[in-house]
């Protein structure tokens, strides 16, 4: 999915917008156990185009140079990460000199540019958004976050300015990996031990998107892409350390690949930021790992392992499918046990289950629990069918499609869990009406 940004100054309401366009998506969410969502990113679709979008403020600091720095950094962010910027401006206070600045730096970095002008009250009138002409961009978009007037036509600009979607060139038999997770937990390293150390970057290729640089290699006849190297290996950058950067870099990461490594750090075991970044991997429907680096500097005895998988079950409930490997980016120790697991998920992730096999499985498992009632109807399953591999898609015939319940949904996924192996991937199921 292509990535729209939204940028401008604190109090201009960006955090409004973007509740607005990803609208009830994020509730749906949240209602599921286990997953906690930061509010900086969600996905969209209008026009039918498919997209995510990123709110690269959201902290709201005081102190004119204080912002003028955040919102520098953040306006970074997005010409470094984004397709589409939206630049929030404000009709009650004007044009102002953050403002001013900020365009120089959307002009240079000659990104699409939609200036998004937020607390319109007026819409017959509009003279507050003339003004913003100046700032170079075309027209701008008037809006109203708080009565959500004009948002569809800022959508409209937007999406128009998403580049072509590009075919990603790589066959079918190769494994496109990503490595996410918190800066310092060892992607670089990881990588490294992957390719066979240092030499790298000669013999790398550019991926599709822009600045992404991928790396080839080949184990046991198996071709693997490693995607996005070189972000990985940019170094030095203030904003490297800030999780919203980490975000917009893990999720295109994440886009293009099959399988996603997501980095733990067993030296300091697992915070927060780690469920966000596993979030992300889940919701797009990707074949996970967890990989516990820095194995090295534990202090182990026979149970270390198997606490410490048992901690990421209890901190990762929404992601019990996905294996655990425990390993030294460092010292190389165990490393010899991941690809061979990057195969087996890989392989999961694109299984077909035949129907007729499929509806046996979900009849006995009705049989033995039967779906939820209300007011004295049953829901009735009818037919059963996988309609997608990546991630596979089930769908379940019913006669009320409103009367399936999370946990009998789930109780389902375990059965079918139970019969396939379907180890490493997410499984999704959809309940459609028909009797
Ligand atoms: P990145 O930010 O996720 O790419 O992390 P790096 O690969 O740059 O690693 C961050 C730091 O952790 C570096 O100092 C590495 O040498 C160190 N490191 C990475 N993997 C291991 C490991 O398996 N064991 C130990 N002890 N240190 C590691």
């Amino acid at each position: 999915r292509p990535i729209i940004a939204i940028v401008g100054r604190p109090n201009v309401g960006k955090s409004t917008i973007f509740n607005r366009i990803i609208g009830d998506r994020l509730a749906i969410v949240e209602d599921k156990p286990g997953i906690t969502r930061d509010r900086i990113y969600g996905t969209g679709e209008w026009n039918g185009r498919a997209f995510s979008i990123v709110d690269t403020g959201g902290i709201e600091i005081d102190g004119e140079d204080e912002i003028m720095k955040s919102v520098r950094m953040q306006a970074e962010l997005a010409i470094e990460e984004a397709d589409v910027i939206i630049f929030m401006v404000d009709a009650k206070t004007g044009l102002t000199h953050a403002d001013d600045e900020v365009a120089q730096m959307l002009l240079r970095s000659r990104k699409p540019i939609v200036v998004a002008v937020n607390k319109v009250d007026n819409f017959s009138r509009q003279d507050d958004v003339y003004e913003f002409y100046s700032l170079g961009f075309g027209d701008p978009v008037p809006i109203s976050g708080s009565h959500g007037i004009g948002i569809g036509d800022l959508l409209d600009a937007a999406v128009e300015r998403l580049p072509e979607l590009v075919e990603e060139h790589y066959d079918e038999d190769v494994i496109r990996v990503a490595l996410i997770g918190r800066p310092n937990v060892g992607k670089s390293s990881l990588v490294n031990a992957l390719l066979g150390e240092e030499r790298v970057i000669v013999s790398d290729v550019a991926g599709t998107t822009r600045d992404a640089i991928d790396t080839p290699f080949e184990r046991d006849g198996q071709k693997f892409v490693l995607i996005d190297t070189a972000g990985m290996r940019k170094r030095g950058k203030v904003y490297e350390s800030t999780e919203k950067y980490s975000v917009m870099r893990a999720l295109k990461a994440i886009e293009r690949a099959d399988v996603v490594l997501v980095l733990i750090n067993g030296e300091e075991g697992i915070i927060e930021q780690d469920k966000h970044i596993a979030g992300y991997a889940h919701e797009a429907g990707k074949a996970s790992i967890f990989v516990v680096n820095k194995w090295d500097t534990i202090e182990k005895d026979d149970k270390t392992m198997q606490h410490f998988e048992q901690n990421i079950r209890d901190h990762f409930l929404f992601m019990t499918y996905a294996p655990v490997v425990f390993l030294s980016a460092k010292t190389k120790s165990r490393l010899h046990k991941l690809l061979p697991v990057v195969c087996r998920v890989s392989e999961q992730h694109a299984l077909r289950i035949q129907t007729h096999i499929l509806n046996d499985i979900i009849s006995d498992a009705i049989a033995i629990n039967p779906p939820p009632t209300d007011k004295g109807r049953r829901l009735r399953i009818n037919y059963v069918t996988q309609v997608a591999v990546k991630p596979p898609t089930i769908v379940l015939f019913a006669n009320d499609p409103d009367m399936m319940h999370f946990s009998y949904e789930r109780y389902l996924e375990n059965k079918i869990r139970a019969a396939f192996d379907f180890a490493g991937t997410p499984i999704r199921i959809f309940t459609r009406k028909k009797s």
